[in-house]
């Protein structure tokens, strides 16, 4: 049975691809540029003879063809960039570029989808249709590789109809797997504002637009934004990160500026919220007597995990690693590029535990200490290659 195999292979194959992901920590690389992980992803298709396309500069899509290549088309998504942080942990594959580690499991999402890749090519007689292998770039940084590659038209030719794609999570325990519904991560835009007034001496503010006062008030008026205009019932966050001007205790400062982030669980919210936050911004500073630039960088959307899809996928994992170990995820307001492909197609991004309490595996993503339980690979490889040959995009 197709199950089984896919089961017995993936252990099999676990210290091989434990080894593949060794050398991907120890090797990062920052969003979008990600050319040797690219090169890399490029020779092991190339060992399972898997015939692939690069996109987006380092991209790589892969096609596997099954049984009636046409009946069925399933996607599978990995991504391959690091962060800018410096790695703490004392292990021997531990980050060789100062500043720059794998701290978010990508290097892990990269291994299980080419474990998955070589298990569906060498059981490509066994199952129906088309899987389509996705390594983006850039998941860690606006625009985000998955829009960037479905301007290059990832989601054609073939046009999956469906997308899996899996995250490492250190706060649920290794041997399991989360899902949930709906919409299961929030957009995230990112907001730049530089109030500019006319400065001078600070025993005579009454010559000056005071750009610290203004900016102050921004501050405290953009926090009512969300409290006054946005449904109690759906998640929205607006957090200004930064607040930075003057030198000096005698001088009022000619220019002042703030950062912050804004996210939301509701797209049509999410829009009308630049528009509140544009308008309040540039009423309320001219109202001050001062001028500003306001620039909202429009990051990723919400993930939305379709409902049927969802269902099928979730029934896939209880089939796959029994139903004690498939749970329910939180909403996070954190986001994900994933947003992206399941705008344009049903998605379904759940997690794979990768924690383990006893042994203090527990460290968060994007911290100097997070690393995995490595026999999470063994599993990521195994349920990413069960929802390849297995999903039925007619649920
Ligand atoms: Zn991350
Ligand atoms: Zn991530």
């Amino acid at each position: 049975m197709l199950q089984q195999k896919i089961k017995e292979l993936a252990k099999q194959y676990a210290s091989e691809f434990i080894e593949v992901r060794h050398h991907l920590h120890a090797h990062p690389e920052l969003s979008y540029q990600e050319f040797e992980t690219s090169k890399f992803v490029q020779q092991k298709l190339t060992e399972y003879n898997i015939p692939f396309e690069v996109k987006a500069i380092t991209g790589v899509i892969g096609l596997i063809e099954g049984k009636n290549p046409h009946s069925r088309i399933v996607a599978l998504r990995a991504d391959m960039d690091a962060l800018p942080i410096q790695e703490e942990n004392n292990v021997p594959y531990k980050s060789t570029k100062p500043g720059i580690m794998h701290a978010c499991g990508h290097d892990v999402h990269t291994t299980g989808l080419l474990g998955a890749a070589k298990i569906l090519a060498e059981t490509k007689n066994e199952w129906e249709g088309t899987v389509k292998l996705i390594f983006q770039p850039g998941e860690e940084k606006n625009p985000g590789g998955a829009s960037l590659l479905i301007k290059e038209g990832v989601l054609e030719n073939p046009k999956p109809q469906c997308i899996f794609g899996l995250h490492v999570n250190p706060q649920l325990e290794l041997g399991k797997l989360s899902f949930r519904d709906g919409k299961v991560m929030a957009s995230a835009d990112e907001i730049y504002i530089t109030v500019k007034g006319k400065g001078g001496h600070a025993a005579a503010p009454n010559l000056t637009s005071d750009t610290i006062l203004i900016a102050s008030h921004l501050v405290v008026a953009l926090q009512q934004i969300i409290s006054r205009n946005n449904s109690p019932f759906s998640p929205s966050v607006l957090s200004i990160t930064s607040f930075n001007g003057g030198f000096t205790t005698n001088v009022i400062p000619t220019e002042v500026k703030l950062m912050g982030t804004f996210r939301a669980m509701d797209e049509e919210w999410r829009f009308k919220a630049h528009d509140l936050i544009r308008r309040t911004t540039e009423n309320l500073v001219r109202s001050m007597g001062a001028e500003v630039d306001l620039h909202i960088d429009v990051g990723y959307p919400t993930v939305y995990n379709h409902e049927g899809l969802h269902q099928h996928a979730k029934q896939i994992a209880k089939d796959f690693m029994g139903d004690a170990n498939v749970e329910e995820t939180e909403v996070r307001m954190g986001a994900e590029d994933f947003g992206f492909y399941s705008q344009k197609i049903p998605g379904c991004f759940f997690r794979l535990g990768t924690g383990n309490t006893e042994k203090g595996i527990t460290h968060g993503v994007h911290t100097p200490l997070f690393d995995i339980d490595e026999r999470a690979i063994e599993f990521g490889i195994g349920i990413m290659a069960y929802f390849g040959a297995m999903a039925n995009p007619s649920y």
